[in-house]
C-alpha cells in the first residue's frame, strides 16, 4: 500500500522540463540596486552579459550598488567652496552682467535706437 503512494509521488519530468525550455527562451536575470537616497530599482540583463557592480539610479542619477545596507557613497561632484571663491563667482557674475549690458546697448545703437 504504502510502495503505491510512493511510486504515484515519482511523476517528475515533465514540470521541471518545461522550466527549463522557458529559461532558453528569455535568459534575463533581475538584479537588485539601491542608491544612497534609498531609491531601489531592478534592472534586468541578459544572461551573458556581467552583471555591473553599480548602476545609475533613475531617480535621482546616484550610483547604486547591490548592497542595500551599504549603498555606494554620494560622489563629490561640487567641492567645498570657500568664502573667497562664492566672493569671486558673484564678481565673475557681475562682469557677466555688465558685459552682457554693453552688448545689448551696442545692438540697440547699431539698430538706431
Ligand atoms: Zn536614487
Amino acid at each position: 500500500m504504502a510502495s503505491g503512494n510512493a511510486i504515484r509521488g515519482t511523476r517528475v519530468g515533465s514540470g521541471p522540463m518545461r522550466w527549463a525550455e522557458r529559461g532558453e527562451q528569455a535568459p534575463r536575470r533581475s538584479v537588485r540596486y539601491w542608491c544612497a537616497n534609498g531609491h531601489e530599482t531592478e534592472p534586468s540583463f541578459a544572461s551573458e552579459v556581467p552583471i555591473p557592480e553599480t548602476w545609475d539610479c533613475p531617480r535621482c542619477g546616484l550610483p547604486a550598488g547591490q548592497d542595500q545596507e551599504h549603498p555606494p557613497a554620494k560622489p563629490r561632484t561640487e567641492p567645498y567652496k570657500t568664502h573667497l571663491a562664492y566672493v569671486k563667482e558673484r564678481r565673475s557674475d557681475a562682469d557677466g552682467a555688465a558685459i552682457l549690458a554693453e552688448a545689448l546697448a551696442r545692438l540697440q545703437q547699431r539698430r538706431g535706437g
